[in-house]
């Protein structure tokens, strides 16, 4: 799973819920206050009912009371009771009224209409007035009764809504408990113990523990992040193997050299006579001739440091391709004594633009190459040759040769072709620098082989 996607499915699980739970509670509010408000009105209704019953009975005591003693006070009262229960019914109209209960309270309408209309009369008669009372009474007995059963109704209603708001709520909050302890738990599982063992592989391999590999787990960046540094940790100790090898390689290309060295100072030392001037002569001569070659397998070891990093330099000059060719052969002859070392040069001299000591790096190694993959008696043949612009080295041997697949392989780095590594020591960088330094002059290296009968590398730089 990507980071992008646990975002947003965090994201839209939270927007979700809190948008169902926002709705729900406006629901319920906007219900509990439509029926809080229909409750508020039967309240007011149950009381202006049970006030115009007390009006009523006013009404009834002040009229017979008049019928007694026509007193002034009596006919106040009575007609202030007769303007209350007017009032109400002025009132009572402008009331919002149910569908359940709009019957009821067209009756009781009618049955106080028809009341205060019969005792318009100053005098009453008594035995049909009671009769109107009672029938007035019993209309707004039943409006009454059937004002509080739907007061009871709503007030059921706002229970139900009460519980089920309570029921939502406690919902939303579990189910936002559950979101937020799975979001965390995913959290844990997919990004914290994953960043944790990326982190403990670093610290384990900036310890020195160079086996040490993260954990590829979690969010895909995270499993990406793992694989990226794994694959640098295997490319590093790939590497540290290599540079491992070139100093066993290079401890071992030294010590012959500086074995014979050893061998022929041994013969000249100070408590021993001193050689004959010729036998001296050519001791010092191998002292310097075995002193150069350590000189040079140095010289080639900062070379290729130095291309690796990228500051190789050309002292470019104008040198006839034959002397080089010839100083590199000279340079072999004395030490390649098992080896027929051949030198084919045109007669007229051949000019080349280029570093010498760079382009003389690039024989020694091909020369040294020829002689290292070929067995004793074998021959080594350097031609030179001027073909069209170009100036051409090359440098044949009947050697192990090279396999097919193996010679696309020859230039990369550390590449040591199985048929030749048995062969003799290398570190596979010769032909490496070799054809860098070609590059750098603007030219290329060719290669012709075949497997067990020799091969063919040929220098080819603008002139
Ligand atoms: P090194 O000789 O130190 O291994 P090089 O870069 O000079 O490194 O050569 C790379 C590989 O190419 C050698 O290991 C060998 O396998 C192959 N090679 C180079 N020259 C020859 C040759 N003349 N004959 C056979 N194989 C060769």
């Amino acid at each position: 799973m990507k980071l992008k996607t646990l975002a947003a499915a965090s994201t839209a699980w939270l927007a979700a819920l809190a948008l169902l739970t926002a709705s729900g509670f406006t629901l319920s509010a906007t219900y509990m206050t439509r029926e809080v408000t229909c409750l508020f009105n039967i309240v007011r209704e149950v009381r202006s009912i049970t006030q115009l019953e007390v009006h009523l009975l006013s009404h009834e005591r002040e009229s017979a009371r008049v019928a007694l003693a026509h007193l002034p006070e009596h006919v106040g009262a009575r007609d202030a009771a007769r303007r209350e229960l007017s009032r109400w019914l002025e009132d009572a109209r402008e009331q919002p009224v149910t569908a359940e209960s709009a019957s009821v309270f067209e009756e009781a309408e009618r049955e106080i209409e028809r009341y205060l209309a019969t005792h318009t009369q100053e005098h009453r008669q008594a035995g049909a007035s009671h009769d109107e009372v009672d029938r007035t009474f019993a209309a707004l007995e039943r409006l009454l009764a059937t004002r509080l059963a739907e007061a009871r109704i709503a007030r059921q209603r706002v229970d139900e809504v009460h519980r089920l708001s309570e029921i939502v709520s406690l919902g939303a909050a579990g189910m936002l408990l559950a979101g937020v302890l799975l979001a965390l738990w995913q959290l844990r599982r997919c990004v914290y113990r994953p960043l944790l063992s990326i982190r403990a592989a670093i610290d384990r391999y900036g310890a020195g523990s160079h086996d040490a590999r993260a954990p590829q787990g979690g969010l895909d960046e995270l499993r990406e992040i793992a694989v990226a540094f794994n694959e640098m940790a295997a490319a590093l100790a790939e590497q540290r193997k290599r540079q491992l090898g070139i100093l066993a390689s290079v401890a071992h290309d030294l010590r012959n050299p500086l074995a014979a060295l050893k061998l022929t100072v041994d013969g000249l030392r100070p408590d021993r006579p001193l050689p004959h001037e010729e036998r001296l002569r050519s001791m010092l001569t191998r002292i310097g001739k075995e002193a150069a070659r350590c000189d040079r397998m140095l010289t080639d070891l900062m070379d290729i440091a130095r291309i690796e990093g990228g500051e190789l330099e050309l002292r470019r000059e104008t040198r006839d391709a034959r002397e080089l060719a010839r100083d590199v052969v000279e340079l072999y002859r004395p030490t390649a004594t098992a080896h027929e070392l051949g030198l084919s040069l045109p007669d007229e001299p051949v000019p080349l633009c280029c570093d010498p000591i760079r382009i003389e790096q690039v024989l020694n190694n091909l020369v040294a190459n020829a002689i290292k993959y070929s067995p004793a008696g074998g021959a080594v043949q350097v031609t030179v040759a001027r073909v069209g612009a170009e100036v051409s080295i090359a440098v044949s041997d009947r050697g192990v040769g090279i396999a097919a697949d193996d010679q696309r392989r020859l230039f990369e780095r550390y590449f040591r072709a199985p048929s030749s590594s048995g062969v003799a020591p290398g570190v596979g960088l010769g032909l490496w620098a070799a054809l860098r330094i070609a590059e750098a002059h603007g030219g290329r290296i060719e290669v012709t082989s075949t497997a067990g009968r020799g091969s063919t590398f040929t220098l080819r730089l603008p002139s």
